[in-house]
């Protein structure tokens, strides 16, 4: 656990000090859970975005952009349910005066249980080699049993008492656990209350005639009001998918994971439009093609997880979560909801005006219903920074710290390093830089030794350093350094382009979904 910690804290502390993320107004002292993307921390968010937009939105015939604004009309929210259900279960704990989310330390606490069981299974695994039966051990072995049966029970209760509102049921269940305040050991808990998440401003000037409104806790419904106008403007068919990067807000009650949980964070979501009944067929291809999207980037099959929901949100007949191995752990990155027609519905019987769709082929009106993927950036952001901070040993003994982004989303992708501040090395430097600033985000580094500046690049996840040498003035060749194996190859001036292009497309990394 110790070392998760120190991991955790080495991905802070490396996103500060290479530019990648501050926390907000630090000169005021930062503002909790809320921060900024520095010029690299930028630059690799945006290459995430675009990730995602080209395979969701382009690569699709039938899936169409959206930017819609973050002030909505405030009816938009008593439709959407957000008014009246979007709150969570919080707890203080008397002693450390520490704020809980209520469902978040029973669900860990189940998580712990789980951990047991897989550990027994791990355990038993080694031990009888290929004569293992998984399944059979799971059902059959007490252990197990008992650890897993715990956990079921546990969150099948919440999961009831929440639907019913029943906060009392919930705080019975923390004391009969005996849940401790994770900082102090305290079990001094308050009564449970329902915490409304969103945040609240004013349209106009004047105090009498302001509206209140909400900053949108969510970019969906921004679709939803949307969806028929896209739907006759872009003559689209059903299936069809409506997609839309942006920011939302929420007032967070724990808020102290960095990144992960952000009180101004960006979405990136899509609301696809299906025929009624064919809604699980869809759901299904979605996660599944989501998970491919992830596995893409190359960070490791092993590090993703489904997580099926138990407890469905008030619009959903079935939800699941793709969680991240993060460095405190598997949390989820994406959610993929099977939505029925509740939001279209909803804002059908609020606003009073008609919503559906004329399908040709049945010869009838519906209201269709709707499957969502809606993934966080700065959770894709976390996820991928996080796993691919390294620290190496090398041959020689020395260590380097490389950040091994996947080539296609690293923030720059080539500096071009004069070996010398002389004999007309950084003029041929210079040159190169100017014609592939062209295709690709490059920097010219020309200040310390050419070793210290790999090792600058490694840490910011640059995957190729170009080396002017005295060579280069004689025959126009460079030697051109990969970041992950450190490998230098002596190519052509002319032949750069190629080699960056074939490493770092966005072609050639989508066509490994
Ligand atoms: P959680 O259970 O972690 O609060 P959620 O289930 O409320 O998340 P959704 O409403 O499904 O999240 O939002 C979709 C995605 O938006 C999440 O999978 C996550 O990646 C991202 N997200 C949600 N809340 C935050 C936040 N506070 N900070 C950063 N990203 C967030």
């Amino acid at each position: 656990m110790a070392k998760q910690e120190d991991l955790f804290k080495n991905v802070v502390s490396h996103a500060k000090e290479y530019g990648f993320i501050f926390p907000s107004s630090e000169i005021y002292d930062g503002l909790s859970a809320v921060y900024d993307y520095a010029q690299n921390g930028v630059e690799l968010k945006k290459n995430i975005r675009e990730y995602w937009w080209k395979s969701m939105v382009q690569m699709h015939e039938n899936i169409v952009g959206l930017d819609a604004a973050i002030l909505m009309h405030p009816t938009t929210w008593k439709a959407s349910g957000h008014v009246d259900a979007f709150n969570d279960p919080l707890i203080d704990n008397k002693d450390s005066k520490k704020r809980y989310r209520a469902d978040v330390l029973i669900e860990d606490y189940a998580e712990k249980l789980n951990i047991k069981a897989q550990k027994e299974i791990e355990k038993a695994k080694s031990r009888f080699g290929d004569a293992f039966n998984e399944q059979e051990f799971i059902t059959t072995n007490p252990r197990v049993v008992e650890y897993l049966s715990k956990k079921n029970e546990i969150l099948a209760r919440m999961a009831k008492s929440l639907d019913a509102g029943d906060l009392d049921d919930v705080k019975l269940l923390i004391e009969e656990l005996e849940l401790a305040c994770p900082d102090s050991g305290s079990r001094n808990w308050t009564e449970v209350r329902q915490f409304n998440l969103m945040f609240g401003t004013k349209l106009g000037a004047s105090a009498d005639t302001a509206m209140d409104l909400y900053l949108r806790p969510e970019t969906a419904q921004g679709i939803f009001v949307n969806f028929l106008n896209v739907q006759k403007t872009g003559r689209m068919k059903i299936p069809f998918g409506i997609a839309q990067t942006g920011k939302a807000f929420r007032n967070e009650i724990v808020a102290r994971q960095f990144i992960f949980r952000m009180r101004e964070f960006e979405q990136m979501e899509m609301q696809f439009f299906v025929k009624p009944g064919e809604e699980m067929k869809w759901y299904h291809y979605w996660k599944e093609t989501r998970l491919k999207w992830h596995n893409s980037l190359g960070l490791g099959a092993e590090n993703y997880r489904f997580h099926d929901h138990e407890k469905l949100a008030h619009y959903a007949n079935a939800a699941a979560d793709i969680e991240f191995n993060f460095p405190f752990g598997f949390k989820e990155l994406e959610g993929i909801h099977s939505r029925t027609d509740f939001d279209l519905k909803a804002h059908e019987q609020f606003s009073g005006k008609k919503l559906q769709y004329f399908d040709t082929e049945e010869n009838k009106n519906y209201v269709p219903y709707v499957v969502e993927t809606s993934v966080g950036l700065d959770r894709m952001f976390l996820a991928v920074f996080s796993k691919s901070l390294q620290e190496e040993t090398l041959e020689d003994g020395s260590t380097r710290t490389v950040l091994r982004l996947p080539s296609v989303l690293a923030p720059t992708k080539a500096a071009v390093l004069p070996l010398v501040k002389k004999d007309g090395l950084p003029e041929i430097a210079k040159e190169i830089m100017e014609e592939l600033k062209w295709d690709f985000n490059v920097a010219y580094d020309e200040k310390d030794a050419v070793g210290r500046r790999y090792r600058r690049q490694d840490a910011l996840g640059t995957p190729f350093c170009i080396t002017v040498d005295h060579q280069t003035v004689e025959d126009k060749t460079v030697t051109i350094r990969h970041r992950d194996t450190m490998l230098q190859e002596r190519v052509a001036i002319t032949d750069l382009k190629n080699i960056i292009e074939k490493e770092v497309s966005v072609r050639n990394w989508l066509m490994k979904m």
